[in-house]
């Protein structure tokens, strides 16, 4: 018994739901080592922002800690601390920005920040003054985003003021692409321009070079002058590509499954509306399996009448609306059974349904397909790498 459960309800291990993500940790894992092996020498910061895109932020951090990650990326305070409460010791950086009630808290944690202007910066150097630490710091370049960070042509006075902080230590500095994941390579290019021209700050001062990173996922497979000095993958960590224009330069696969079982089997006479608003009925006699999963897990409702599952190795259309905690599935005049294994993203015989397959009939992309699993779904954890450490 390897496998282990990080489940959000009460229940006992036996009796908890059958709705569960898997998460394979030796996918995980080779996924890691396959994005080092590609930008080494440069470091590797995995992004575990969002819960880990849906595939449980502590475990999966502390996978990446075993496996030597140089550094973790979180979007929000509150990750770090969650971090840090379930003793990784690994440094993290906040990526987002932040309030300057929850500095001392930062710092406390020892977490690093980001700073994304000169206020923010003065803000953490007078918190970690009054502390009587030194605070550390990346500091956030707009290339091309327009969200935070101080401006590509504003940045000279925000490297300056930061040489000025006292209490700060500028460890990193860094940019983000907006248009990595497109087939034209132009826009990146731009935003490398820009970037590589706030960096020679640095060297007509004669200043040492704080850590530069601005390769996300899409970067890392396209543009290797990207890496600089450590780079920032999320979706690829998890074995997913971007887009459907990036190049496959990195071989991942992907470490989570969607699992659920059937929980009801009936038959369904023609006509018969299925679910909220009767929108489908069948034209025929049909065997029509009832499944315990639903919007309210994070299976869209806006996939009702494209989604579908796959049952005993076969696929077959989720019928109806998907409800909140249910929906059906209609398999014809085949044979299911109470208890059988239902894949909602994964393979099963033959057969296969990708997170890619999802985002096409939810009208959106992989990341909001896997941020959106929500924690009602109990998380497993299989794998040579989920060791002896079974527990609920
Ligand atoms: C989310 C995020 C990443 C990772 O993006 P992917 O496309 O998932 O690789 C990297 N850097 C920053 C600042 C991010 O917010």
């Amino acid at each position: 018994m390897t496998d282990f459960i990080s489940q959000p309800t009460i229940a006992p291990a036996g009796v908890m739901r059958p709705t569960q993500v898997v998460v394979n940790l030796d996918r995980l894992a080779a996924n890691f080592r396959a994005i080092r092996r590609k930008v080494a020498p440069a470091k590797v910061m995995p992004i575990l922002k969002a819960n880990a895109y849906g595939h449980g932020l502590v475990e999966v951090a502390r996978l990446m800690e075993r496996l030597g990650a140089d550094y973790l990326g979180v979007a929000v305070l509150e990750e770090g601390l969650l971090l840090r409460r379930a003793g990784v010791k690994t440094p993290i950086l906040v990526l987002g920005g932040i309030w300057g009630s929850q500095i001392p808290e930062f710092l406390r944690a020892d977490l690093t920040l980001t700073a994304s202007s000169i206020e923010k910066l003065e803000a953490i150097d007078r918190a970690a003054e009054a502390m009587g630490i030194t605070a550390r710091v990346h500091l956030k370049i707009d290339t091309g985003m327009e969200r935070i960070g101080v401006h590509y042509y504003n940045a000279e006075g925000f490297l300056e003021a930061a040489l000025k902080c006292r209490h700060v230590r500028v460890e990193g500095i860094f940019s983000h692409f907006a248009r990595a994941d497109e087939a034209d390579p132009a826009p990146s290019h731009l935003q490398l321009e820009r970037f590589n021209e706030v960096l020679s700050f640095y060297e007509r001062r004669g200043l040492p070079m704080p850590i530069r990173h601005m390769a996300n996922s899409a970067a890392i497979l396209r543009f290797p002058e990207a890496y600089f000095d450590m780079v920032r993958p999320g979706i690829l960590l998890y074995g997913v590509y971007p887009s459907a224009e990036v190049p496959h330069t990195v071989e991942v696969a992907p470490a989570l499954s969607w699992k659920t079982r059937v929980v009801y089997f009936k038959v369904t006479k023609p006509g018969h509306g299925v679910s909220y608003g009767w929108t489908w009925a069948p034209d025929r006699m049909t065997r029509i399996v009832t499944l315990p999963v639903g919007y309210g897990d994070g299976y869209f409702r806006s996939m009702s009448g494209k989604a579908h599952v796959l049952i005993r190795g076969r696929r077959y259309p989720v019928v109806g609306r998907i409800c909140m905690d249910q929906m059906m599935v209609d398999i014809g005049w085949e044979t299911a059974y109470n208890g059988d294994e239902v894949v909602l993203i994964g393979e099963q015989g033959d057969e296969r349904i990708t997170v890619e397959d999802l985002a096409e009939w939810a009208g959106t992309i992989p990341y909001e397909v896997l941020t959106n699993i929500n924690t009602r779904v109990p998380r497993l954890y299989v794998g040579k790498l989920a060791g002896d450490k079974a527990r609920v």
